[in-house]
């Protein structure tokens, strides 16, 4: 049966103005899905959360159905080189998983860590300490962290569907929640999802590594660089080294078909946004 109208499928949408007014922006853009940033993303310092700002985003929420995640800030590193940064990305993170849990949401991307010049697996062990530390300072009960595979830029300790199975595993916690994957970021990886080969060999890592029911989202974002760049660089969907028929096999294909979908499309121009979704709606079978 098709799924064409229950899929939730959003874009990542601004928070200006107050966190609810993300909900109005992505209904405005008929969006069933949305991904924010809980607060400002180039800033340590976060101002909490009114009671009224989380009654108004949780009502909105329920009358829109629309389902939000969020993004946690790029200034977290949970491998990082200093006790200082790592002492302030544990404690970010818990602003983040506080904020989700305050405003209902249950999904917060996290790109687990980057560590250059730095052995793999000393950083990922690092990473999971922290992740170790952080579940011995708060409890969620709704919310959950989603890993993220990045790009395999220089010092990604998380491009790979064994090293993301690595940190769930020996983190051996439900703080994790799953796995979200980005179609860019696993292209550049050097997993070539513009074929059908291509995804198969993924869906087989991913079973092998984390387990096909441990995938809770997609980001879906066509790629300027080609396959085994390692270049984050999102591209418009369908005009990137991945094409229209790659995104279109990933998204129907058995393993991700139910899942949903936020768009990271680059925003140049106003309409972007509403081009990208109506694109990916004629993707979907
Ligand atoms: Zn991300
Ligand atoms: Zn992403």
């Amino acid at each position: 049966m098709s799924n064409k109208n229950t899929r939730p499928i959003g874009v990542h949408t601004s928070i200006a103005g107050g966190i609810s007014l993300s909900l109005e922006r992505a209904n405005e853009l008929e969006c069933t899905a949305m991904q924010i940033f809980s607060h400002n993303p180039r800033g340590w310092h976060v101002k909490p959360l009114t009671k009224t700002e989380i009654a108004r985003f949780r009502k909105l929420r329920e009358q829109l159905a629309i389902l939000p995640v969020i993004h946690t800030s790029y200034l977290i590193n949970l491998s990082a080189k200093t006790n200082e940064l790592l002492e302030k990305s544990i404690q970010l993170m818990k602003i983040e998983m506080d904020r989700a849990e305050a405003l209902g949401i249950e999904y917060v991307v996290l790109h687990t860590g980057s560590a250059s010049g730095v052995d793999p697996n000393m950083a990922r062990a690092k990473a999971v300490d922290c992740l170790r530390i952080l579940s011995g300072i708060g409890s969620w009960k709704t919310s959950k962290i989603l890993l993220e595979n990045t790009a395999g830029e220089r010092g990604d300790i998380t491009s790979s569907m064994k090293d993301l199975g690595t940190v769930m595993n020996e983190l051996g916690n439900d703080l994790i929640g799953g796995i979200c994957i980005d179609t860019c970021h696993a292209f550049a990886a050097g997993y070539n999802i513009a074929s059908k080969t291509g995804i198969d060999k993924l869906v087989k890592e991913i079973d092998n590594y984390i387990g096909r029911d441990r995938i809770k989202l997609i980001h879906l974002n066509d790629s300027k660089g080609e396959a085994g760049s390692g270049r984050d660089r999102h591209e418009n969907i369908g005009e990137g080294m991945i094409g229209s028929e790659g995104l279109s096999l990933f998204i129907n294909h058995k393993a991700f078909r139910k899942l949903p979908l936020i768009l990271e499309t680059p925003k140049k121009h106003e309409y972007d946004d509403l081009r990208n979704l109506q694109r990916t709606r004629e993707l979907l079978l």
